[in-house]
């Protein structure tokens, strides 16, 4: 008898170019949906899990999941409201300032957010006197940015949408998607419908997580079922090609663990050469490894010890009686608890800025979330930082625990203390 799971048993097909895929890049287990945050009168009931069984295709090397939960299942009341993370909000407004300078965007163009959130990066241009329409399917959020002033449609984007609004006379002379890509269900529709809306001599900005600083620096958390795909410039300029569009820039920038902003136009529109940091990143890239098989399989393993490494720190911390509570409530929290089989057996509690989630439990591991304040009045001895991209923030913003002796821990990318 053997346990491992066969990859012959997977029917699943590349959401891009619908080859079979055949090659296993990490298997995390039965996970519950990482934004299923439960009510107390929830814990007793049953919980869905679904697997978190990670795939390379050999074809385009999209590294993605399967999809086990509908687009619509996930939007409809989303908890992630991107104001809350101060760094964020700024990042935005630099990048409004970038794309005026470089790019003349002003009163006369228009600019069109696909997955607006809360308005949080609309809001600059708005301010800026640039009109400005945000497009996002979760109508909670949806509401946060009419209250800011930002036009927002209702809709999930698409070949549909685009066509509507092309034939109301909106084109986009900026369009841009910040970390909408990997929850896109329907890439080709999705790359097809911005093609469709992008005004002829318009700039598409994009930015993902790039799956090179995934891989390279053990992000196995920000691995979950809501992002179906994890992406290389190789890729996205593939498919980007596949419907006509050109990557002309591309600068590597620190959020989320390290992204990409990808910079693109219609292939035909050739007053944008395309820069040489297009290329240089691509060789960088095939020397990395993201172009052959054996990269990503090496990437199990790798993952496996990052895990032991957080059990091994934690369970001798626990060992000297030292109590620890955690630091936020993020959807990759949620992948690295699970995974690792942390519940309040090391964690008493988490806190987390976001009153949505105040009050509830996180799926799975069942560790309750409470209002930051809790951090001062339990004092633990330890503080868990879970969304680790914002670690330095969050060590300033918290730094008063160490009035009491108390200190950071960072699990990715190997776990450590920060006092
Ligand atoms: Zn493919």
């Amino acid at each position: 008898m053997t346990t491992e799971r066969r990859e012959d048993d997977s029917t699943a097909t590349c959401r891009f170019c619908a080859t079979p895929l055949r090659d296993t890049v990490v298997d995390l287990g039965m996970s519950p949906l990482c934004e299923s945050y439960l009510r107390g009168d929830q814990l007793n009931a049953m919980e869905p899990f679904y697997p978190l069984h990670v795939y390379v295709c050999r074809a385009c090397w999209l590294v993605q999941l399967e999809q086990y939960v509908s687009a619509e299942h996930i939007f409809t009341e989303y908890a992630y409201f991107s104001s809350f993370a101060d760094s964020w909000v700024q990042h935005a407004r630099r990048y409004t300032e970038q794309m005026i300078d470089r790019f003349g965007v002003g009163p006369d163009s228009q600019v069109i957010e696909l997955a607006s959130n809360d308005g949080y990066l609309l809001q600059w241009f708005v301010k800026a006197g640039v009109p400005a329409l945000g497009i996002e399917p979760a109508a909670n959020v949806a509401q946060a940015a009419e209250e800011k002033g930002v036009p927002t449609l209702v809709r999930f984007f698409g070949v549909e949408l685009a066509e509507e609004l092309v034939a109301e006379g909106r084109r986009a002379d900026l369009l841009l998607g910040n970390n909408v890509l990997a929850q896109v269900p329907d890439l080709n529709d999705f790359v097809a419908g911005m093609k469709i809306v992008l005004a002829p001599d318009g700039v598409l900005t994009m930015e993902f997580p790039h799956v090179m600083r995934l891989i390279d620096e053990n992000q196995f958390d920000t691995i979950y079922h809501e992002h179906f795909g994890y992406f290389s410039l190789h890729t996205t300029r593939s498919i980007f090609n596949h419907h006509g569009l050109e990557v002309f820039d591309v600068e590597e920038i620190p959020t989320h663990g390290g992204s990409l902003r990808v910079y693109a136009r219609h292939d035909a529109d050739e007053t944008k050469p395309v820069l040489p940091a297009v290329r240089e990143l691509l060789a960088r890239e095939g020397a990395f490894g993201l172009t052959s098989v054996e990269r990503y399989a090496s990437f199990a393993a790798q993952v496996a010890e990052t895990k032991r490494g957080i059990l091994e720190l934690l369970i001798g911390l626990k060992r000297q009686g030292k109590s620890i509570a955690g630091y936020g409530a993020p959807g990759k929290g949620n992948t690295l608890l699970n995974y690792c089989g942390i519940r309040t057996d090391f964690i008493d509690f988490t806190v987390d800025r976001n009153p949505y989630k105040q009050g509830l439990y996180l799926p799975g591991t069942h560790i309750p979330i409470l209002e930051p304040q809790e951090i001062a009045h339990r004092r633990p001895d330890y503080v868990f930082v879970l969304p680790w991209n914002f670690r330095d923030e969050i060590v300033q913003q918290m730094a008063g625990i160490r009035e009491w002796g108390g200190q950071f821990i960072v699990p990715i990318p190997q776990a450590h203390v920060v006092p």
